[in-house]
């Protein structure tokens, strides 16, 4: 009974494989956590505090940068970058069309236009060649999206932005430890903005996020702006601000988690190795990953054909997948009036793109069956179109 029993007509899968099991990272870290958590309400440290500046550093000398701000979400880490870097209204931001929306939607926050380009068809990443097509004399920045865990072509991106004059911002939220030519992600733009949402590579137990930069004053402006534009004086309020403060809690979770991180990745990095071995020959493909980037593997992405189908057939099997993202940003009725461009690789991947179960203790025989189930759907689908067309 490898297939599963009948149950009233009902399949009851030999396997279930979730698409993000959180449970067995937090249970490798359980009692560190009840220390924090002790430790902080002893301290009164909410927010801000020792344990936001100890998070703070360590997560500045992890990336290999001298400042790390701490926010409340990757949006915001977003929005108070662009506002920092003195983008708002009148300017255009390039941004890739198949990102999540928060990109996009930080660009316009402040006041920007978001001027959305295409990607490469391979690593599904914005290229220089993309980038060109979206520079305008309005351009003020770009926001280079590390999508899936994978660095896009820093090297060249960066000589883009630099002879265009323009601010090169990494949107690094799916790609925390992920590198380019051995160079972490946030070492290479004017700054780079991370989420800690809780299903990111690096997670809090609620909502969290940080900006990094080499450069003191916008970092000094974003701390400032993120807390309600305070100077030095509790209430002299230099800038007009906001309130994207990370709390202490969060903070000490995060220091807690960083510590496993590395050996997470390198967990998700040995997970994507099996797919890749499993499915080589196979019709199935994954999104690729360049030959100078060390993906973290945020997501692992196949594209399929007739995706609803499988997708449903999969979860009849057990295997729960996702799909980012099933639009691209410019064909939101948010930003409609942003584009009446078609961007053909972005909207094609759009519809094929799945994104497979990916976390760190997933197991051997959870790939497998994923695998195999995936292949075994394909050659059915193939049959069919096959026996269509006779
Ligand atoms: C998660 C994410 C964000 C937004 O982060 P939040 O913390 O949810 O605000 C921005 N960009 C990308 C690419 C993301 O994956």
């Amino acid at each position: 009974m490898t297939e599963g029993r009948q149950a009233e007509g009902v399949q009851v899968p030999a396997l279930m494989v979730p698409f993000l099991d959180l449970s067995a990272m937090h249970a490798e870290v359980a009692g560190e956590l009840d220390t924090t958590w002790r430790e902080v309400m002893a301290a009164n440290a909410f927010i801000g505090g020792e344990f936001v500046a100890g998070f703070e550093r360590q997560w500045a000398d992890y990336c290999g940068v001298s400042h790390a701000v701490g926010v409340a979400n990757g949006t915001d880490a977003i929005a108070l970058t662009l506002r920092g870097l003195g983008v708002g209204a009148g300017d255009e931001v390039v941004v890739p069309a198949n990102t999540f929306v928060a990109t996009a939607e930080a660009v316009a926050l402040v006041g920007a236009v978001p001027r959305f380009v295409d990607v490469d068809p391979s690593t599904l990443l914005m290229t220089a060649d993309s980038l060109r097509t979206g520079i305008t004399p309005r351009t003020a920045a770009v926001i280079v999206v590390h999508l899936f865990g994978q660095l896009a072509d820093m090297d060249a991106l960066g000589r883009v932005a630099e002879a265009a004059n323009i601010a090169l911002i990494e949107d690094a939220a799916q790609a925390h430890g992920g590198t380019w030519r051995g160079r972490k992600a946030g070492t290479f733009g004017h700054a780079a903005c991370f989420s800690f949402y809780p299903g990111k590579n690096l997670g809090a137990l609620g909502d969290a996020g940080a900006v990094v930069t080499n450069d003191e004053q916008l970092a000094a402006r974003i701390r400032s702006m993120s807390n309600h534009g305070r100077g030095h004086s509790n209430h002299a309020h230099a800038l007009v601000g906001t309130n994207s403060r990370l709390d202490g809690l969060q903070a000490g979770a995060l220091s807690i988690k960083l510590r496993r991180l590395d050996a997470w990745n390198r967990a998700r990095q040995s997970a994507a190795a099996a797919y890749r071995r499993q499915l080589d020959g196979t019709s199935v493909r994954l999104v690729e990953v360049a030959e100078h980037a060390d993906s973290v593997h945020h997501l692992l992405v196949a594209r399929v054909p007739d995706r609803a189908t499988i997708r449903e057939e999969l979860k009849r099997r057990g295997v729960q997948t996702g799909v980012h993202y099933p639009v691209p940003c410019h064909l939101h009725p948010a930003f409609a009036n942003t584009t009446n461009e078609s961007l053909p690789t972005a909207e094609q991947a759009a519809d094929e793109i799945l994104s497979l179960p990916m976390f760190p203790h997933i197991s051997n025989e959870q790939i497998s069956h994923v695998c195999t189930s995936l292949q075994k759907l394909l050659v059915d689908i193939e049959e069919l179109v096959t026996a269509d067309a006779r």
